[in-house]
C-alpha cells in the first residue's frame, strides 16, 4: 500500500501500524545508471516487502547526503544536518499518524549517519520503533558473496538497478574501476577524488538482470525476516 496514492481518509482506515520509508540520494553513478539509484532500489524493495506484510510504503526520501561525488553533474548534496533534522521530523510524524514501527530502507552509505542520529532521537522522545537496514550490507549476504566487483555503481548495485528497471540502464557505457578501499576509516578528499575518478568503484561491466533479480530476492527476504523478528522484540 503507497501512501502518496491514498486519500487522508482511507490512510486514517488502513490503520496501519508498520511503514517502510525508503531513503536515497540524486547521486551521480557512473555514466551507465541513473541519479535515482540509491533511491529506486530501496523503493522497489520496500515495494515488494510490504505487498508480503501487508503494511504502507512511505513516500520516499530522494535527496541524501552525498559529499564524495559533489563535483560530478547529477549530484544534490543535503547537508548531513539537514538531512538528519528532516528524517527526524518523518519519523516523529509517522508516530503522530499511527506508526509504531517505522522500517528505513537506506540506499545511499552517506546517509547512515543522518539516519542513525535521527533514528536515536525520534525512539528516545517518542515511543516509536526504527528498523535501520542499509540493504547493500545489511541484506543478501549470501547473494552479496557472489559479487566479484561490488562497489558504487558496480557489480551489484548496477545487476540491481537491471532487475528494478533495466530500461534505464546504459549498459554500453558501463566501466571498470577496481580499486582497493582502505582497511581503516580515513576521511580526506584526496582518497574520494582517487576512489570515485569516474564516479564508479567496482566492475559494472559483469552485471546483469539475472544476478541482480537473485540479489534482489534475498534482500527483500532477508528483509521480511528482520521485520517479523523486530515486531517481536518490540511487542514482546
Ligand atoms: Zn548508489
Amino acid at each position: 500500500m503507497r501512501a502518496e496514492k491514498l486519500t487522508g481518509l482511507d490512510f486514517e482506515r488502513a490503520g496501519m501500524d508498520i511503514a517502510i520509508l525508503p531513503v536515497g540520494s540524486v547521486e551521480r553513478h557512473g555514466d551507465h545508471l541513473p541519479i535515482g539509484t540509491d533511491t529506486l532500489i530501496p523503493d522497489f524493495i520496500s515495494q515488494k516487502v510490504a505487498e508480503t506484510l501487508n503494511c504502507l510504503v512511505l513516500p520516499p526520501v530522494w535527496y541524501g547526503s552525498c559529499k564524495a561525488m559533489r563535483n560530478f553533474a547529477g549530484t544534490f548534496d543535503i547537508p548531513e544536518e539537514v538531512l538528519y533534522k528532516y528524517l527526524k521530523s518523518i519519523m516523529v510524524e509517522a508516530r503522530r499518524n499511527g506508526i509504531r514501527l517505522l522500517v528505513v530502507v537506506n540506499g545511499h552509505g552517506g546517509n547512515s549517519v543522518p539516519i542513525a542520529m535521527a533514528a536515536r532521537e525520534a525512539t528516545r522522545e517518542t515511543d516509536l520503533s526504527v528498523l535501520v537496514v542499509d540493504w547493500w550490507k545489511d541484506l543478501g549476504a549470501e547473494s552479496l558473496s557472489k559479487f566479484s566487483s561490488p562497489g558504487h555503481a558496480g557489480e551489484d548495485e548496477t545487476s540491481a538497478m537491471l532487475a528494478v528497471n533495466s530500461d534505464i540502464v546504459k549498459m554500453d557505457l558501463a566501466k571498470s574501476h577496481e580499486i582497493q578501499y582502505p582497511s581503516f576509516k580515513l576521511y580526506s578528499k584526496k582518497l574520494d577524488e582517487c576512489l570515485y575518478r569516474i564516479a564508479l568503484t567496482g566492475d559494472a561491466t559483469r552485471a546483469s538482470k539475472d544476478k541482480g533479480e537473485e540479489l534482489m530476492k534475498s534482500v527483500i527476504s532477508d528483509l521480511i525476516k528482520i521485520i517479523e523478528e523486530a515486531k517481536r522484540i518490540i511487542t514482546g
